[in-house]
């Protein structure tokens, strides 16, 4: 027997939070992210979700080869081009575009000797000060882009920092839309701003293209829930209860025994630890699903097992199922009570976790 822990994937929400992403933006063509293993999802279950995309967009070189070798035929974009100039050869092969956001880029495309044309997506900050040139030195990047004869066609994105917050004091969108379009008015080229949270709550900034990823997984990147968009979750991260004990008041559960039972309880140990991507970091009343009654998480996460409080459900025993994330508890809402956000959970699933896929929509059960 495999150890219950088992990761459903289910491309037919993949493939409807897609159908979501290109409601939001009509007009746009959809360039689907697929980095960092499909926010964890596997590159070729989400290549056949995102059958509909009109690219995908990605990091690594070799995963960009990848997914040609899977048979990917459209648009494939690497969102941060390359790093050295022995990457350029397999960009031509595979015939990738590439994100050119520093000078040194362009100096490593004017010095190489190119098998063939590429097409260059000129990386803008407009604000969020990690990648991209800045606003003022655009169309000088653009014309010595432009001069390069290996180049095909340019176009222009930029990186939102506060999308779902967009009045934030520090950097506003309208400020980042505005400082994007101020730099590449006038010149000819595709435009793409929108990540996720820009397509779900700011249609008004989708240009030619959008560049959602994690709503396309059913995550949300907003503080409304991702089922209030209408995004199904593609991941559901389900287990077992694998030992029981019967603890009295003053007992304590787990390293350092932080939780300490204030009255008898039962505890279920649930084979799941942070080895397998649960977040260390949970605190005791992290939610938790067992056999379909909502629990919580208690005591410290080890590295094989947590531990639940089996109070509220009397009838469980070994071998009841247990939902972690996913269909009937948003990943959300376990990434909040851990203090971080559903694309680390998403990312961090190990790859001792089996993983098994299904393609259907499943219901939300909402007595949980
Ligand atoms: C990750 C990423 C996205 C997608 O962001 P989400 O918040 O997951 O929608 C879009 N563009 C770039 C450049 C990215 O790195």
């Amino acid at each position: 027997m495999p150890r219950p822990l088992v990761a459903t994937i289910n491309i037919a929400a993949l493939r409807h939070n897609l159908g979501v992403a290109k409601r939001c933006a009509p007009n746009s063509k959809v360039l689907a992210v697929v980095k960092a293993n499909a926010y964890g999802h596997g590159l070729e279950r989400s290549m056949r979700g995102f059958a509909e995309a009109d690219g995908l967009g990605l990091i690594e070189v070799d995963n960009a080869a990848r997914l040609r070798q899977l048979g990917w035929q459209k648009r494939i974009v690497l969102l941060e081009g390359f790093f050295d100039t022995s990457d350029l050869a397999a960009i031509i092969e595979h015939r990738l575009d590439t994100v050119v956001h520093c000078i040194e880029q362009i100096e490593m495309l004017e010095s190489t000797q190119l098998g063939g044309r590429l097409n260059v997506h000129l990386k803008i900050n407009s604000g969020m000060n990690r990648l991209g040139f800045l606003p003022s030195a655009c169309k000088a990047v653009y014309q010595r882009l432009h001069a390069i004869p290996a180049v095909q066609d340019i176009s222009f994105l930029t990186h939102f920092a506060n999308a779902e917050d967009a009045s934030n004091p520090r950097v506003s969108l309208a400020q980042q839309v505005r400082r994007f379009h101020t730099a590449v008015e006038g010149l000819p080229g595709e435009r793409c701003l929108s990540n996720s949270a820009a397509d779900l709550i700011h249609p008004e900034c989708a240009a030619d293209w959008v560049r959602p990823g994690v709503m396309l997984y059913g995550g949300t990147p907003a503080n409304t829930t991702a089922e209030t968009f209408g995004l199904k979750p593609a991941m559901t991260l389900r287990s077992e209860i694998i030992g029981i004990q019967h603890i009295v008041a003053g007992d304590a559960v787990g390293y350092g025994s932080s939780f300490v039972a204030d009255k008898a309880m039962t505890i279920g140990v649930v084979a799941c630890g942070y080895a397998d991507g649960y977040p260390r970091h949970a605190p005791t009343g992290t939610p938790i699903v067992v056999d379909g009654i909502r629990t919580r998480m208690v005591g410290r996460v080890s590295m094989d097992m947590i531990t639940v409080d089996l109070t509220p459900i009397a009838h469980a025993r070994v071998g009841s199922k247990v939902v972690l994330w996913g269909n009937d508890l948003p990943i959300d809402e376990v990434a909040n009570a851990a203090g971080t956000v559903g694309y680390e959970l998403m990312c961090a699933i190990a790859p001792r976790v089996q993983i098994a896929e299904i393609d259907v929509l499943e219901k939300p059960n909402h007595s949980i």
